[in-house]
């Protein structure tokens, strides 16, 4: 393990509306110095610390009016919290969906402006779409308290993964870590919701933990989620959430030409509920591809 993390432990109590579930969603603090790049999928060497049986749910290309808030009550309702990667238009159509995933703990991370492959752009238009995508959910979380403009994280992940060396590096300059997966369910596939709990399942149990990319854009998504919830919890999965170290927001302001403004300092993640864990900086990661 290369120590680029650390999951604090979360208090023992038990969520209110589920009781096989504990309250709190323990977190994978992430380096974002000099923009690492994280998840197997692409980056091999990349790890995030998880233990064996720990998964962290990241939902992508929201927020959706049809099916964003169900995913979130049933979050709410199993007391686990997630990290988001949304799409700019939808942020400025949606900014109040923003908010409520703000304000239910999740971490909030950006996939775009209008998610093109960026690999097809001119870098010019690359860097515009990013930085565009984070303006649009800053902007939705402008008129929200400082905590839940503290959740949206220097985190970028590429639209359809598809990465690209130079702007990895770019993003890295502006200490913007990359966030790809350990593994999918093949959920933006047209394919039923029972294949893709099936198909959820199966990678979940043949790697035994890791980052899985979903969609909370997908009514299939949607309907089976909660039986994957109580499934994987039956099975002694314990679900953690990726969010970015303490310093994290500040080495993000502190570039030229950065991609988030600063946040009150007196804004933090759950400032009086974890204890934190040092975590020692790292060397970016080089991205296979
Ligand atoms: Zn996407």
């Amino acid at each position: 393990m290369l120590g680029a993390t650390g999951v604090e432990a979360a208090p023992l109590t038990a969520c209110p509306t589920d009781a096989s579930a504990p309250a709190e969603t323990p977190l994978v603090r992430l380096s974002t110095e000099a923009g690492p790049a994280y998840g197997s999928m692409q980056y091999a060497h990349q790890a995030v610390g998880l233990k064996p049986r720990q998964v962290a749910l990241t939902f992508d290309d929201g927020p959706d009016p049809a099916t964003t808030p169900s995913i979130l009550a049933i979050l709410k309702k199993h007391c686990i919290k997630a990290t988001y990667f949304l799409v700019g238009i939808y942020a400025e159509k949606r900014p109040d969906l923003v908010r409520a995933i703000a304000a239910q703990g999740h971490i909030i991370g950006t996939h775009s402006y209008t998610h093109p492959n960026l690999r097809r752009l001119s870098t010019s238009r690359a860097h515009r779409e990013i930085r565009k995508g984070f303006e649009a959910a800053q902007a939705a979380l402008a008129s929200a308290p400082p905590e839940d403009r503290a959740r949206l994280a220097p985190f970028f992940r590429f639209p359809g993964l598809n990465d690209k060396k130079s702007l990895i590096r770019w993003l890295g300059e502006r200490n913007v870590a990359t966030i790809s997966c350990d593994f999918g369910a093949d959920d933006w596939k047209h394919i039923s919701a029972d294949q893709v709990y099936q198909r959820a399942l199966r990678n979940i149990n043949s790697r035994g933990q890791g980052i899985i990319i979903l969609h909370d854009t997908k009514p299939h998504t949607a309907d089976m989620l909660e039986r994957l919830i109580m499934r994987m919890r039956q099975q002694g999965y314990e679900f953690v959430q990726l969010a970015p170290d303490a310093h994290a927001r500040r080495l993000a302001t502190q570039v030229p030409g950065a991609l988030l403004d600063a946040v009150p300092v007196t804004a933090g993640l759950r400032p009086s509920q974890t204890a934190e864990v040092k975590i020692p900086s790292l060397e970016p990661a080089k991205p296979i591809r």
